[in-house]
């Protein structure tokens, strides 16, 4: 058997940041992907926003790395040359009834000092920033910004290779046992050994945590997938930052995004799903331009054309009070020896993948 100091399950842009963070700490890493390539799970069908972090519980995992991350981000997409941006966000109230919930946002946001330049607006000021927008009232976050994803898993997987990681793709984990102090890692008909192990699989984490023999199946939490489709829009858009509304159950709601390429995209919405379907519903057009026509008005729903969708691993379910947090479960939680599981490690995961890398380690090492 092959044997290396730290194995990761995974190579998202969450298991690559991961694989980045043992590397530099000095260790040796094999990062396994079942697929022929890295990035093409959830890291791939994304919205690409850098967070600045407003939306989340306080003092979640996911309020604290997705702050800690998006600061990280930025540094390290400048020295990197990862291409990003920060174009800033604006998110409304459209009606007067709205104004509650934003002004919850902004003293939420205020208080987890989530982004220092975060500004209030009513309408008019609004609209002085981006003339076609219709609204009440609205937050500008001037740390919020797009970043290339698939760039960024590049970058993070070279910079692994530098520090001595190997990626195996096309090499689906099958089966883990632990024997002395090694876990031993089954992929098909070869077996590699470890004494870290590090499930990040995405939305196969709690598969992948059902094949560890002696991982207690009630630390195992449900998934729940959250389906989000994406709609872009035909030509020029009249924004240049970030428009979201407010935050609805199992996601922050159908808002525009601009990518790299200055592509304008509306979604993700949430669909509660049995299946992994990634077809996007050419019917749902009309949902989607009325959701846009909230805050432009003047939106041309034939403008609209399916695009892509992502399935978010949410681990709280439609029925959940508040947004369910990020799951990192070290040998504190279930007992055993340089492990660490990551369940639900939906939005901001892109944002926080370096604060996670940084995080993983320090439960190990
Ligand atoms: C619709 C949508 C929009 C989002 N928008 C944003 C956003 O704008 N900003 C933001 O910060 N976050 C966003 N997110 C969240 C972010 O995309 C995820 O948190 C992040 O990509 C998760 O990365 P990951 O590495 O955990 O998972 P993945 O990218 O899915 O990686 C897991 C990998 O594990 C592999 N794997 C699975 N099982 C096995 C096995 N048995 N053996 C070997 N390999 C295995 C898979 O093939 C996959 O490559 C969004 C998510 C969705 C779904």
């Amino acid at each position: 058997m092959d044997k290396t100091d730290a194995i990761v399950i995974g190579a998202g842009v969450v298991g690559l940041a991961i694989a980045r963070s043992l590397a530099m700490a000095g260790l040796s890493v094999v990062i396994l992907e079942k697929e022929a390539s890295f990035g093409t799970g959830i890291s791939s069908r994304s919205s690409e926003v850098i967070h600045a972090g407003l939306h989340y519980p306080a003092a979640s995992l996911k309020e604290r790395l997705c702050c800690a991350g998006k600061q990280e981000l930025y540094a390290y997409c400048e020295s990197r040359k990862v291409p990003h941006h920060r174009i800033g966000k604006l998110t409304i109230a459209r009606e007067a009834n709205e104004l509650a919930r934003l002004d919850a946002i902004y003293n939420h946001a205020l208080r987890a000092g989530a982004d220092d330049g975060l500004l209030w607006m009513d309408g008019e000021q609004a609209r002085a920033l981006e003339p076609a927008l219709d609204c009440t009232a609205a937050l500008l976050s001037p740390s919020s910004g797009i970043v290339d994803s698939h760039a960024l898993m590049l970058s993070l997987l070279g910079e692994a290779e530098d520090h001595g990681a190997m990626l195996a793709r096309g090499t689906p984990v099958t089966h883990i046992s632990r024997s002395g102090d090694l876990w031993r890692v089954e992929c098909g008909e070869t077996e590699i050994g470890s004494s870290i192990l590090v499930n990040a699989a995405g939305l196969d984490a709690q598969a992948v945590a059902g094949s560890i023999e002696g991982f207690d199946p009630a630390l195992i939490p449900p998934l729940h997938l959250a389906k989000g489709s994406y709609f872009t829009v035909s030509g020029k858009v009249p924004f240049s930052r970030l428009i979201y509304p407010l935050p609805i159950t199992g996601g922050l709601g159908v808002h525009l995004t601009l990518d790299m390429g200055g592509q304008a995209r509306f979604g993700p919405d949430v669909e509660w799903s049995e299946t992994r379907d990634y077809t996007v519903d050419p019917t749902r057009r009309d949902d989607f331009a009325q959701a846009a026509q909230r805050f432009w008005p003047d939106l041309d729903p034939e403008r609209l054309t399916p695009a892509y969708a992502g399935i978010r691993p949410n681990i709280g379910g439609p029925d959940a009070a508040q947004m369910a947090d990020f799951r990192i479960d070290g040998p504190d939680t279930h007992g055993l020896p340089g492990l660490v599981c990551l369940f639900g490690i939906d939005s901001p995961g892109l944002t926080s993948s370096l604060a996670i890398g940084d995080y993983v380690t320090s439960l190990l090492l």
